[in-house]
């Protein structure tokens, strides 16, 4: 279906760290194209709404399994809309409209999904959920996003304040946070998951964008991602 891909507020440039992902139970598998840079990358760009908002009222009135299996109906609560998503299920990535950016997302936007080695699909399907709510054509979204990401180094911005990946270090989320601040002029959200062993790790970090996709803005809303005061940043 097609939902309104109308005024959300500002976007979440999402990156992960590849040591994290793949540290975990389920593990990972590496693209086609080889071993990622031991750097953050992109997860995606997702449109948000400031504020949730209740849901359209037909979904609300029927039961939850109508809610659940309607698209364009954002997690967090059932009866709550937090960001718009598969806003045109129509618009599918076509690749020789981003031909010529593909070079530079394989190495800044790899897949770690063992579903397939081949990145394309990993940005096919974040194009249809997230890319068709931002208003951008597709080469225009996947731009963006690349210039967003190649601004700041995550890695290197991280290093040059202590926090280098260990697997026996752990850091403050606070100076992960402060690090980041400091470098990019814009508080990032942090979210952490767990390695096979159960530790707190630094798996993704959220940078809030402006809806022109330009500028980094502070992240307002808290974010409760498995981050306790400490975390790893475990070898990739
Ligand atoms: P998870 O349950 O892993 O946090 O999220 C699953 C998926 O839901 C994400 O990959 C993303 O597509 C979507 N999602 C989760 N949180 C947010 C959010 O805050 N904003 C948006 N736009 N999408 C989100
Ligand atoms: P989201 O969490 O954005 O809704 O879903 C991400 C989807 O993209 C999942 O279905 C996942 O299998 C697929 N995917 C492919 N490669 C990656 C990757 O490197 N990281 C993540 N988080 N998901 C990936």
């Amino acid at each position: 279906g097609v939902a309104s891909a109308d005024e959300f507020d500002f976007f979440y440039l999402v990156q992960q760290w590849p040591g994290s992902f793949c540290d975990t139970q389920k593990g990972c598998c590496f693209p086609d194209t080889g071993k990622p840079a031991p750097e953050f990358g992109i997860h995606g760009l997702w449109p948000n709404y400031a504020k949730c908002r209740p849901a359209e009222p037909e979904l609300v009135d029927d039961v939850e399994m109508v809610v659940d299996g309607v698209p364009a109906i954002g997690r967090h609560h059932r009866r709550q809309k937090c960001w718009p998503e598969y806003c045109n299920d129509g618009n599918q990535l076509n690749p020789w409209e981003i031909k010529d950016l593909v070079a530079e997302l394989d190495s800044h936007w790899p897949t770690l999904s063992c579903k397939s080695g081949r990145s394309m699909e990993f940005w096919s399907y974040e194009w249809k959920k997230h890319g068709t709510c931002s208003g951008m054509d597709q080469h225009g979204y996947f731009a963006a996003a690349l210039e967003l990401k190649k601004r700041h180094s995550l890695a290197a911005i991280l290093a040059d304040a202590g926090i280098v990946p260990s697997d026996e270090e752990s850091y403050f989320l606070s100076s992960i946070r402060d690090a980041i601040a400091d470098a990019t002029g814009a508080v990032p959200n942090l979210e952490c998951n767990r390695d096979a062993f159960g530790e707190t790790q630094l798996f993704q970090v959220y940078q809030c964008v402006d809806r022109a996709g330009k500028k980094l803005v502070d992240c307002q809303l808290p974010m409760q991602g498995m981050c306790r005061d400490r975390a790893k940043l475990p070898v990739f």
